[in-house]
């Protein structure tokens, strides 16, 4: 469905019965494209070291409250069969930020690694930062198929007042990542922060003209929350309520899901951090992937992006069971098996 930027401003701000009936219409949209089915996502927070410092960021590398961690191949090895023995079909390698030569070729090992024990079955998305278009090209020759790498915010101002403004961080370089990304192969995903201080309505209908320009095929994107131990916190109180930013997060899942009917959308994880049911929520209007958590328990606690990050304490199969139970009440079906593709890519390619 086409938008201009007036148009989603309107959807973006709606409250009461006009909401009521956005919400109604993306869901409609979701089944008419998509079906009803959720796919997941399995997610191995494999490391914590990272060479960045984002403002909102709780595991930047500024932070020295956070004890470092690096999982063993044999950890990410056993989440990575756990998910491909509970049908899971798909898994998600997700880390700090580092382009050593080492971390390039410890990742391109993994791969390899995780095709291999589960027969070239499961599917692999990355999501490990901005890196050359070599690393990407190796990556995905060794196996990777899905990349994320969020935009955080197109807005370059206020991409720049939420990071620091030097050669590692470069707005410039991570829209031209998007691109290396794309044009490699890899179906693409990207996303923003949801209530940042000092973001706009215009600000987040311009994110979502974005996607729709970039032609992304899925995108993950949540409320921000904050965390302490960064420099964003100080800008608190300019934050809206934590309720308000979960609701327009839901808003802008389903204006997303009208602007671009057949992409795949994450019901992101920030979501439940702020509502129990917040995962299901975002499903209920338009989100059609879940990524439940495999990282080993004992490094949890040190991947805090944000305050209240939920499922501390739960291993992989707690997380599956509760999931599972939810989804169900949620009403949707599992696509147990099934890599779950973004249809938007087939068709783009
Ligand atoms: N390091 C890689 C990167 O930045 O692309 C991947 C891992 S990073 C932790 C994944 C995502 O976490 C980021 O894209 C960012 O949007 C999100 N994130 C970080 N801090 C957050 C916060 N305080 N609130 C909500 N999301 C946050
Ligand atoms: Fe590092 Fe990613 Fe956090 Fe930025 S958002 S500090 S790159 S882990």
């Amino acid at each position: 469905m086409a938008l201009d930027k007036q148009e989603i401003i309107q959807l973006l701000r709606t409250k009461g019965e006009e909401r009521t009936s956005l919400l109604k219409r993306s869901q409609e949209t979701k089944l008419n494209e998509v079906g009803n089915k959720v796919y997941f996502r399995g997610l191995i927070e494999f490391s914590n070291v990272c060479a960045k410092d984002c403002l909102y960021c709780g595991i930047r590398k500024g932070n020295e409250k956070v004890i470092r961690y690096d999982a063993k191949d044999e950890e990410i090895l056993n989440a990575s069969r756990f998910a491909w023995e509970n049908n899971f079909a798909s898994v998600v390698l997700q880390s700090g930020e580092l382009s050593s030569p080492a971390f390039v070729k410890r990742v391109d090992s993994l791969l390899k690694k995780i095709k291999k024990l589960s027969s070239n079955e499961l599917g692999i998305t990355l999501s490990c930062g901005e890196q050359s278009r070599e690393t990407y090209k190796r990556w995905f020759e060794s196996g990777a198929h899905r990349y994320l790498l969020r935009i955080e915010s197109t807005n370059r101002e206020l991409y720049y007042k939420i990071h620091p403004n030097n050669q590692t961080h470069s707005f410039d370089k991570r829209v031209e990542a998007l691109g290396f990304l794309k044009e490699t192969g890899y179906q693409v995903g990207t996303g923003v922060m949801i209530g940042l201080p000092f973001q706009t309505y215009e600000h987040l209908a311009d994110d979502l003209l974005f996607f729709k320009k970039l032609d992304i095929d899925m995108c993950g994107m949540g409320p921000y929350l904050e965390h302490e131990d960064t420099p964003l916190y100080q800008y608190r109180h300019l934050l809206q309520t934590k309720q308000e930013r979960f609701d327009l997060a839901l808003n802008m899942i389903a204006v997303l899901r009208l602007l671009m009917p057949d992409i795949n959308i994450a019901a992101a994880t920030a979501l439940q951090a702020i509502d129990p049911a917040g995962r299901e929520k975002a499903l209920a209007v338009g989100a059609n992937v879940i990524m439940p958590n495999l990282t080993p328990t004992a490094y949890r606690e040190e991947y805090q992006l944000y305050e209240n990050k939920p499922c501390l304490d739960e291993d992989a199969e707690l997380c599956r069971n509760c999931l599972e139970a939810r989804i169900h009440v949620a009403g949707a079906e599992i696509g147990y098996g099934e890599w779950g593709d973004s249809k938007h890519f087939s068709r783009r390619t």
